[in-house]
This record gives C-alpha cells, structure tokens and sequence, in this order.
C-alpha cells in the first residue's frame, strides 16, 4: 500500500531560483512534447524520445534525467488525452504552467534521520533540508519511492514523496459488523455501539442557519463571509470523517469485515434525496469512505458494501417491509410481527444480513481494500 507525504523544502536563495529555473525549463519541455506529439499524432515513448531529446537537452540546461522525465510525464499526458477523445470528450493540447517535476530513485535521495534530501537541477543536485510534521512520522520506516517537487502559490517548495509497505495480509475472520451512519447519531453498528458526537449536528446546523442568513444578504462582506464558512464547513468535516472511520476501524480486529450502504453512487432523484437526507445538509459520503477505506486497508480489515434501498424500512426480525414502520427519525416499530427498537440499530443489522446473504450467494463479493487505491 501507499501514502504520500508532503515535505516542505527549506532552500537559500540561490537554491531557490535553481529550482525555479529547473521547473521553468521543464515545463517547458514537458509542453514541447506535448505539441509534437499532438502535431505529429504521436504518444509513443520511444518515438517522442527520438524526435525531441537531443533538440531538448541542446536548448535547455535540464540534466538528461529531467530531460527524459519531463518526456515521460508528457507522454502520459497525451495518452490520456487520447483515451479521453476516444470517448468523444473535446480536448486540447496538454499544456501545463508549472508542471512539477517527477523524480525517481536515481534523481533524488533522501536521508529522514538527517532531514536532507538531494534533487537533480540545473547544474547538479541540490542539498536541501526539510521539515517532518507529526502526522507523516509513521511513515518514515515505509520505502520511499517517487517524489514530485511542487512550487505552491505562495512560492514555497515542496516535495510529496509516495512512500510504500506491503499492505499487512489477515484472512478474513467471521467477524462481521453493520453500520448505519446517520445524522443525530453518526454511526450506529450491528453490536448496538454508537460512534461520533451529537455535537457534530449542532455545528452543521448552525453552519447551515448562519449561510442561509448570509445568502440571503447578498453583501460583498456577506460573500467573504460565506467563503470563509464554506472552508470551515470542510474542514470540520473532514476533521469528522477522520475520527468516525478511525474509531469504526479500531473497533474491529484484524481480519474483519465493515459493512456499510454504498451511498456514493446513487442514481435517480428519490434515491438521491433519501441518501442526503442520511447525512446533513449534503454532507456527502465520499470523503468518509475513501478514510474509512485506507484506514482499514493498514489493519487487514475488509470494507463491504450493500444496497441501500429498505435498510431503513426493513424489519430486521420478520423482514417485512414498509414506510410505515419507521413512524419517526429515531423509531422503528414493526407493523407486522411489533418488534421495535431504535431505527439506526435497525438499520445497521439489515446491513450485516444483507452482506451476509450476499457473501453467501455464488460470487462473494467481498470488496477489499485494495480496489479503492
Ligand atoms: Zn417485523
């Protein structure tokens, strides 16, 4: 498996304008490629290479490796472009302002215990030191494999780093556990635990009453208002996202299997605004699951998904379904055989019993993690 890791990079001066002259020069043999190739009808590596290498390391100043990098990088770029005319897309020539630059194991080498890290530019490599945060400490044991060096806006430079370990092998175990994610509780599973705070509902609704308010102004100032909640909005549910799937992912042990309703790719209105009605506000469920999904991934635990149409209309007990039965948000009560319980724990069962049937019928499709690198 595999993370990237951003490092921001601490250059002097005179390292700093190297590195911007290397990515200028790149650049634009990364957009010279792409023109010839778009000219000439051409994404073949070794064609490019041969129409364009030598003009390019006469014209700029790049080391060979950056120039062959920078033919790489544009070679994919033109590859997908035509993947995408295939499908009919209208599309242009690839051209990028500052592309970053790709550097693998024999452009660069990087020392975590020292904080140094050595990268190809215009005339040599380059010492740089950099900065670790908290977060990306756990990383440091993994491999390092590729890095892109990125110029942000603010002019600070940074490297993102793909590090790997091989993802930790646990066969599947019997234990398997439904979860129901909703709104005043945001998760409930098939064991009758509850994860996640009330208050989250709180902050989203007060988030929700003041935009409206805000809208309804339309001022400038109402605008730079808005602008500011909406980052704010987003990160507080990211911050959420992180902490509900870490907890579901502790809950479990290695080997599990998590079930959850696929609620990323619904098709049609009515479905639609039942599953945003699942969630506040158009909160939406694809950021969770990519958390939930990796987070797993690094403990051996197995993701399942399930339909979602009935898991909140089925009695869990007898099966039988009906609007009906759930006479409120929180409530489930059947009208056939009375059974009654909390209707998110109701949920979180039929989840289980659904994946269960699935597993149990011809193709078990278990989704493990991998198919969401
Ligand atoms: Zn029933």
């Amino acid at each position: 498996m595999q993370r990237t890791i951003r490092l921001q990079l601490q250059p002097d001066n005179q390292a700093s304008q190297a590195l911007s002259q290397t990515i200028e020069q790149y650049t634009w043999s990364f957009n010279a490629v792409c023109e010839y190739g778009w000219e000439n009808n051409l994404a073949n590596g070794v064609e490019l290479h041969k129409a364009t290498y030598y003009e390019h390391r006469a014209i700029t100043n790049l080391p060979s490796q950056l120039v062959c990098a920078a033919r790489v990088k544009g070679t994919e770029a033109l590859k997908s472009a035509k993947v995408l005319k295939k499908k009919g897309a209208s599309v242009n020539c690839p051209v990028s302002k500052h592309c970053p630059i790709r550097y693998d194991a024999r452009s660069y080498t990087i020392w975590f215990d020292r904080q140094e890290v050595t990268i190809l530019a215009i005339g040599g490599r380059i010492k740089l030191s950099f900065e670790v945060t908290e977060h990306y400490r756990q990383y440091l044991i993994w491999k390092n494999t590729s890095a892109d060096l990125i110029c942000d806006r603010k002019g600070r430079w940074w490297l993102h780093i793909v590090m790997e370990t091989d993802t930790p092998k646990a066969d599947p175990t019997t234990q398997v556990v439904g979860v129901d994610l909703g709104i005043a509780t945001p998760a409930v599973d098939s064991n009758r635990n509850k994860y996640g705070s009330d208050h989250w509902k709180q902050v989203e609704d007060r988030t929700f009453e003041l935009r409206r308010r805000l809208q309804s102004k339309g001022t400038k100032s109402a605008k730079r208002h808005l602008k500011k909640l909406s980052g704010r909005q987003k990160r507080f549910r990211k911050d959420c996202d992180h902490v509900l799937s870490k907890l579901l992912v502790q809950s479990v042990e290695s080997g599990a299997t998590l079930v959850f309703e696929d609620l990323t790719n619904i098709r049609g209105r009515a479905k639609m605004k039942r599953a945003t009605r699942r969630r506040l506000h158009g909160w939406g469920f694809a950021q969770f699951q990519a958390f939930v999904t990796y987070k797993a991934e690094a403990k051996g635990v197995k993701i399942g998904f399930v339909d979602p149409r009935y898991t909140s209309q089925k009695c869990s007990q007898c099966g039988h379904i009906e609007r009906g039965n759930r006479p409120t948000q929180s409530e489930f009560r059947c009208k056939k055989c009375g059974f009654e319980c909390h209707a998110d724990y109701n949920a979180s069962i039929n989840i289980r019993d659904d994946f269960l049937k699935l597993r149990a019928s011809v193709n078990a499709p278990i989704v493990s993690a991998d198919n969401f690198g």
